[in-house]
């Protein structure tokens, strides 16, 4: 293959899903020269599994993304179907958004914000070597001969990496949704001394709206109050969508134990490890064998299509099963498929070869971010590319990386869990892998990262003002509610007797009787004055009041992690030489480099002797 030397860049994006968007974006508002390459214009941004952004722990990643300057939490206010508050039941800590996307416009919204960036230039164009020189990148070769130049190269490759679909004896060299796949890079990667690894992931067919029967479904609808997922919206009104539920029963579990034997995954067919978390109806009816049926949520793709996504039933049976099965499903008795389900496995990198920037650790300037990483999830691949983004610049400035800590963010946690930890299998965020997640809420993401936002030149002043003023009232609304009253009145005490809560005998501040866990400030204002401020800002002076004690505890926790974490560890330490080291903490320290003993002690094969020895090393100062 001839090739030509094409231009030069500062940055180029080998990637246009969630992750090489954010990572694009920001290199190119950080003023940077930035190329974005990707298999398929059409396929910028693509959902191709579930429309829908957010949810459990994902929809703080939207909410720290937004705070930091990025796209994805305003893409998701201007195109969603539906939006809903998850867990408002329970603690703020898990209070968590998300809304039902229309897929077109998502795509549509993305590209068009992209065309538009300063700074940024997109092609379709298939990266197929990476181009290193004495440890550093240099640049790229493209499929159409091109040897384009980069003082820093982002790898956000996702799905595509040698990817293959199967659908029961069906399988196929492709990408999804009936995209091509990459089948150069990975031989690249490898030459370029990386680790690879084979995952997997399914998805559930596209059924035709008009083929299925509601009446025998539950409609699902979102709040009727909208709470955006971008701290620059403070209000939207929009008329929903609604989902529907519907639920396997024991015909459609039958119908896979009888096909078992023609499921990909348990013939052996399919080799890559899938998602524990998103598991597939095959899956779920083996593993949990005494399951009477299994919860199905019928989600449209879009206003302009009929297409639906059949949430739960993701699979890689051959289809004449699957249709077999979907039509045991109440209400999907006549279902028509507008596409079959299908399993895709696909090729990345174990991300203990990255540092905490997402740079890696033996090729400099060369960031990877999302899916290649080992996640799973458009919302973990978009803060991955968010955060490569914001570090290839801070490298090209020379200056040091922005490493989110686990006390920070839970896009710290993302990338700690990724590069310390690593994965075997697709990486979901969840809440409960976030040991400071009470202070890591969904309502206070820009407090702790849009001043991070501003400093680097990502967050405008328009974003930062706002957030300032938000900062101003809450503290005011604060300090309102410790110095307004409610009196003692019979009315006010027949309504605590009526929630099961102690009568007052004088006036009590408001501040006082939020401490009371079933009283909330919407139903103290009926007895006092109303609060000047927005909801967001009685939400959060509400929060700081009730969960006083456990912040401040929880503040004391992170003081104690902050120790370890800012005690760093030189790349060049040679800990086969530390002899009061444990034999496999020895190879695994050389391995592994960690940058701070914080990250060392989360090493597995480390123990917390091992750590002593550490700190005992770095004391005397050799
Ligand atoms: C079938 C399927 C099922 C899924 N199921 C789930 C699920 O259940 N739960 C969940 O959370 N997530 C699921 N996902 C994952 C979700 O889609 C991804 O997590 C997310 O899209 C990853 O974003 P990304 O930016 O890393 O990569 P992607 O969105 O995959 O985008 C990769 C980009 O890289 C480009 N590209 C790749 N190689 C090259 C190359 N060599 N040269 C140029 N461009 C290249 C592609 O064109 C594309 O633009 C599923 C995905 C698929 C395909």
């Amino acid at each position: 293959m001839r090739t030509y030397f094409g231009e030069n860049y500062d940055v180029i994006i080998i990637g246009a899903g969630h992750a090489g968007v954010e990572a694009a974006l920001a290199c190119a508002r950080l003023g940077k020269k930035t190329m974005m390459l990707t298999l398929n214009l059409d396929g910028i941004a693509l959902m191709a599994c579930n429309p829908s952004i957010g949810g459990t722990a994902k929809g703080h990643l939207v909410r720290e993304i937004d705070a930091l300057g990025g796209e994805m939490g305003i893409a998701a206010d201007e195109t969603f179907l539906q939006i809903k508050m998850l867990n408002s039941s329970k603690g703020p800590a898990v209070h968590s958004l998300r809304a039902q996307i229309d897929k077109r416009r998502y795509h549509e919204y993305m590209k068009s914000v992209l065309e538009h960036t300063k700074n940024l230039s997109i092609k379709q164009d298939e990266a197929i070597r990476i181009i290193s020189e004495n440890g550093k990148v240099t640049g790229v070769q493209t499929a159409c001969g091109a040897i384009l130049g980069a003082k820093a190269v982002i790898l956000a490759t996702g799905v595509y990496l040698k990817s293959r679909v199967i659908i029961g004896e069906f399988a196929q060299e492709a990408g999804p949704s009936g995209l091509m796949g990459a089948y150069g890079l990975s031989a690249s990667l490898l030459e370029n001394g990386f680790t690879l690894q084979r995952f997997k992931t399914g998805t559930p067919a596209r059924v035709d709206a008009r083929s299925l029967d509601f009446s025998k479904m539950e409609p699902q609808y979102g709040d009727k109050k909208i709470v955006p997922f971008s701290f620059m919206h403070e209000k939207i009104e929009r008329e929903q969508i609604p989902c529907w539920l519907t639920y396997t029963n024991e015909k459609t579990h039958e119908i896979i134990r009888n096909n078992i034997d023609r499921s990909p995954l348990y013939s052996g067919v399919i080799h890559g490890t899938g998602p524990r978390y998103c598991p597939s109806i095959e899956d779920k009816v083996v593993k949990f064998p005494d399951k009477e049926r299994h919860q199905l949520f019928i989600e449209p793709e879009g206003a302009g299509t009929l297409e639906m996504y059949v949430q739960g039933m993701s699979s890689s049976l051959p289809e004449e099963v699957q249709i077999q099965l979907y039509r045991t499903v109440p209400g999907m008795e006549n279902v028509r498929f507008m596409r079959t389900a299908y399993a895709i496995e696909y090729d990345c990198i174990d991300p203990t070869q990255l540092r905490s920037s997402f740079e890696s650790k033996h090729i400099a300037g060369l960031f990877m971010a999302g899916q290649i990483n080992g996640s799973s999830g458009y919302e973990e691949a978009a803060a991955q590319g968010l955060l490569a983004g914001i570090n290839a610049v801070q490298y090209l400035r020379g200056e040091e990386p922005v490493i989110l800590g686990r006390d920070m963010a839970y896009i710290g946690v993302l990338a700690d869990d990724l590069v310390t930890k690593g994965t075997r299998e697709p990486y979901r965020m969840m809440t409960s892998r976030a040991e400071y997640r009470l202070i890591l809420r969904q309502d206070n993401a820009d407090e702790r990262l849009t001043e991070i936002g501003h400093r680097i030149g990502l967050v405008s002043d328009e974003r930062y003002s706002r957030y300032m003023k938000k900062q101003e009232e809450i503290a005011k609304e604060i300090e309102r509610l410790s110095k307004t009253n409610v009196k003692a009145t019979p009315a006010f005490n027949e309504y605590l007797k009526s929630i099961g809560e102690s009568a007052i005998s004088e006036s009590v501040s408001m501040a006082e009787l939020l401490r009371r866990p079933a009283i909330g400030i919407e139903e103290l204002e009926h007895f006092t004055e109303a609060s000047p401020y927005s909801d967001e800002v009685k939400e959060a002076a509400q929060i700081a009041i009730k969960y006083e004690g456990y912040i401040k505890k929880q503040q004391q926790q992170v003081e104690r992690f902050r120790e370890l974490e800012n005690k760093r560890l030189r790349d060049d330490i040679d800990y086969m030489a530390i002899s009061g080291l444990r034999i496999e903490a020895r190879q695994k320290l050389s391995q592994m480099k960690p940058e701070n003993l914080g990250q060392a002690s989360r090493i597995s094969g480390v123990s917390p002797s091992d750590i002593a020895v550490l700190m005992i090393y770095l004391k005397s100062g050799k």
